[in-house]
């Protein structure tokens, strides 16, 4: 019996709907946010919204690493491959829009643009071809930025320099209870960043915020019962930090990944496409990592950036304020295979998700 398949069982995850059922309000809708690409696939593909009681709405925040990295930056990482220099991305990113063009787009017009699937691969590409600079383009959330700090840390190839644009989940949580005319009642905390980060950063939640707030893993099982834990805490009026995901979740974190990303980054206010600035969301190289910064190494510097196009509504998505088929142009102007906005692009969009899972018809 493999391992996940408990997390898996039709008739725990059925108890759990009937718990669910039992705890949910009568009368008031409550609002469940989560933050996290992965949960959405896992609530979308095994149709959660539907078993859920009408009372029960969850909601999809900024949860997808390729969806918030603003059009400036997308336009940086194209500018230094129009340059001459080997643009490395993930497979993902090489679609997501620009101001006027996607690093795709870029590529057929002459840019060297290469699809990785970690840093290490762009470190090898760059010791294969020492004669020719290569740049990663380091996106993604705390999951992904402890790797790319440790490249860093271990020396990268001299001809091979970073464009960061890591983001910092807590602080997008925090800027989503800012949003008057949201009114969240719970988080879902993501599995993937809270092995890293752990439980700490989360407590501002239920002890600032009166928040309910619950890491869960990436199963059915887990994220009905996350759902279930975030409903009792509704129904008594408690806030608490509560951990689903024991299994992977501890509440220090990954002391060695968290240690690296303090050596190599610090952390500065930055855009979130859709959402604009968040204070203390973004990591950026310290002083003695610069020579790693592919804007000093390719001066280049693009402010400003057009992050939404005209029609596009992914800067209502993104923050959970509308849902994908609410957009004019779902599967209509803008599908899988052409996209018009990011949350279109990438396997954690909410829109992609949507658009190959049934929830279409929700
Ligand atoms: S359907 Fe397309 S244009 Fe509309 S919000 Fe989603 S990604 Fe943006």
């Amino acid at each position: 019996m493999r391992w996940e398949k408990g997390f898996r069982d039709p008739k725990l995850a059925k108890r759990i709907v009937e718990k669910i059922h039992e705890v949910a309000p009568k009368k008031d809708v409550v609002k469940i946010c989560h933050v996290c690409g992965t949960h959405e696939w896992v609530i979308s593909h095994y149709g959660i919204r539907s078993m859920l009681p009408e009372t029960v709405d969850v909601i999809a925040g900024p949860g997808c690493p390729v969806c918030i990295v603003p059009a400036a930056e997308v336009d940086e990482a194209i500018q230094v491959a129009l340059k001459g220099a080997v643009l490395t991305c993930f497979g993902d990113v090489v679609r997501v829009p620009g101001s006027s063009m996607s690093p795709l787009e870029a590529k057929v017009k002459g840019a060297d643009v290469r699809v990785v699937y970690s840093v290490i691969d762009a470190v090898r590409m760059a010791e294969r071809e020492p004669n020719r600079e290569f740049v990663f383009f380091a996106i993604g959330f705390e999951t992904t930025a402890p790797s790319t700090a440790a490249e860093i840390v271990k020396g990268s190839p001299r001809n091979l320099s970073f464009l960061v644009s890591h983001r910092l989940i807590p602080p997008a949580m925090e800027l989503m209870l800012g949003i008057g005319d949201l009114q969240i009642d719970a988080f879902i905390a993501p599995g993937h960043v809270s092995t890293i980060i752990g439980l700490e950063p989360y407590e501002i939640f239920p002890k600032a915020y009166r928040m309910p707030t619950i890491v869960a893993g990436f199963e059915p099982v887990d994220v009905l019962l996350a759902i279930y834990m975030a409903l009792k805490q509704i129904k008594n009026r408690t806030a608490a930090l509560e951990n689903e995901y024991k299994r992977a979740v501890r509440w220090e974190g990954n002391i060695k990944a968290k240690e690296l990303m303090g050596r190599v980054f610090k952390v500065v206010g930055g855009n979130w496409r859709g959402i604009g600035r968040i204070p203390d969301s973004t990591l950026a190289l310290k002083e003695e990592y610069l020579k790693y910064d592919a804007h000093e190494r390719h001066s280049v510097k693009i402010s400003g950036g057009r992050d939404i196009r005209p029609g596009c509504q992914c800067h209502l998505v993104i923050v959970g304020k509308i849902k994908p088929t609410e957009c004019p142009l779902f599967m209509k102007a803008c599908t899988p295979q052409r996209p018009v906005g990011p949350c279109m692009v990438g396997v954690e969009g909410t829109c992609k998700i949507w658009a190959v899972t049934s929830q279409h018809s929700v």
